[in-house]
């Protein structure tokens, strides 16, 4: 019964899951916030033209990747591949340009048809921060040390590295284009289909095959350095100081491109070998140009985006949740009492999970099945006497114990 199965790439996060999902988030929305970045929500579609024309019609996402759709009304629209242009196109919405710098952070769903695998799905979800209008390198040391401090935070900042690069300004980046072109050119029926695409529309997405004969010649490629203007340079040199002051490690990648097209001096990933083939877990860069391309002011940006799987696989499982109490009412004057003392207990902050039917030894199942600290017993006898049976479901024991000392009771068992 296919109907009963979740759509291809898509997945049920079953409570063990979501719990190490909110880790990430909430860990990171906590860090975030450390650095005075405002959580933002847009919404989960927009427009097709939102992403289409900033993501650039060349790259993997928007040739291949979106969910796009013409809804009842008759409007082109996109589940969001990513959040980045959805964040700008906010910013221009609602008249916030003036306003700069500008600090957000986000956690949600994303959604591109790709090939699933291991760490790689049609809906998956992102963290990410974006920081608009601040042009100078302290920006980008600031959201990579944001980075890096939420990793941290999640105990796995052992097992990722951080890659760095720089695309240069727009006149770096188009002689490098230049230089590209020249040498994949002449290596051209070594290409694989895609990369031979790509050497006529996104020569620098080249660098970002993982096709493993791409991947030979890549290796041989012309680096950036050689075509970096001085402007360019020294905006990277100062990247690099910062991050070295900081004491944040990193590696020089000068094959690090990013898929996206509008990306401009530096580009950063957080790998690691632990995941397998997908081994980045954070990435981003500066995209000066992506606010006048939208339609707005000339506004520079930088920011990053995490993937939540990624991460809850590499995380320690989070700490238990409270061990809850199992109130077990008998007969229906019990079940009807035990309605208002459950509310009583949860009013002092206890978790208490009602036993709602079957008899005595269902009930007690379930107690044990959710692995509760301790049973509450309810029945007619009780009642009358204004007691419960408190039963500590470790050791066994059992005694009676008067209603209104429940709660110092209930917590002592810990
Ligand atoms: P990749 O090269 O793995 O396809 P990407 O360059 O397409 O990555 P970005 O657009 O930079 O990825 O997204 C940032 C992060 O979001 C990635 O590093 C990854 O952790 C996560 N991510 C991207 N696509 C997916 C996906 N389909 N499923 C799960 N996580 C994803
Ligand atoms: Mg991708």
């Amino acid at each position: 019964m296919p109907a009963l199965q979740p759509a291809r790439g898509t997945q049920d996060l079953l409570p063990d899951v979501a719990r190490r999902h909110r880790q990430v988030s909430e860990t990171a929305r906590a860090m975030a916030a450390l650095y005075g970045f405002a959580e933002i929500a847009t919404p989960i579609f927009e427009f097709t033209e939102v992403f289409a024309r900033p993501i650039g019609e060349h790259t993997d996402i928007v040739s291949k990747e979106m969910y796009t759709f013409t809804d009842r009304g008759g409007e082109e629209v996109t589940l969001r591949p990513e959040n980045t242009a959805g964040v700008v196109r906010a910013v221009l919405s609602n008249g916030l340009t003036q306003s700069t710098p500008l600090k957000f952070f986000y956690s949600g769903p994303m959604f591109r048809y790709e090939r699933p695998q291991k760490g790689r799905f049609r809906q998956f979800h992102q963290i990410g921060v974006e920081l608009l209008g601040v042009a100078t390198p302290q920006a980008d040391i600031e959201v990579i040390a944001l980075g890096q401090r939420i990793l941290r935070e999640l105990g796995i900042g052992g097992q990722v590295a951080l890659e760095l690069n720089t695309l240069g300004d727009p006149e770096s980046r188009a002689a490098y284009r230049e230089a590209l072109v020249g040498y994949f050119s002449a290596r051209q029926s070594e290409l694989s289909d895609d990369s031979r695409r790509r050497l006529r529309s996104n020569p620098l997405r080249i660098l970002d095959s993982k096709d493993p004969g791409d991947l030979r010649i890549n290796a041989e490629a012309p680096s950036f350095d050689a075509c970096l203007n001085d402007a360019s340079f020294e905006f990277f040199g100062r990247v690099r100081n910062g991050l070295a002051q900081l004491g944040i490690a990193f590696r020089l990648n000068p094959r690090l491109v990013r898929g996206l097209d509008y990306y401009t001096h530096t580009v950063f990933e957080f790998v690691t070998t632990d995941l397998g083939a997908q081994g980045t877990v954070l990435a981003g860069g500066r995209y000066d140009g992506l606010v006048e391309l939208m339609g707005g002011p000339s506004m520079p940006g930088v920011g990053w985006a995490a993937g939540i799987e990624r991460l809850a696989m590499l995380i320690a499982a989070p700490p238990a949740v409270p061990r809850p109490v199992a109130l077990v009412p008998i007969g229906e004057e019990a079940e009807t009492f035990a309605l208002r003392l459950v509310e009583d207990l949860r009013d002092t902050g206890l978790v208490v999970d009602l036993g709602y039917s079957g008899n005595l030894a269902r009930r007690m199942r379930r107690a044990d099945r959710i692995g509760a600290r301790a049973a509450v017993l309810l029945g007619e006898d009780e009642l009358a006497k204004g007691v419960a049976t408190v039963r500590d479901l470790d050791s066994g024991e059992q005694s009676e114990v008067r209603f209104g000392d429940l709660p110092t009771r209930l917590r002592t068992l810990g």
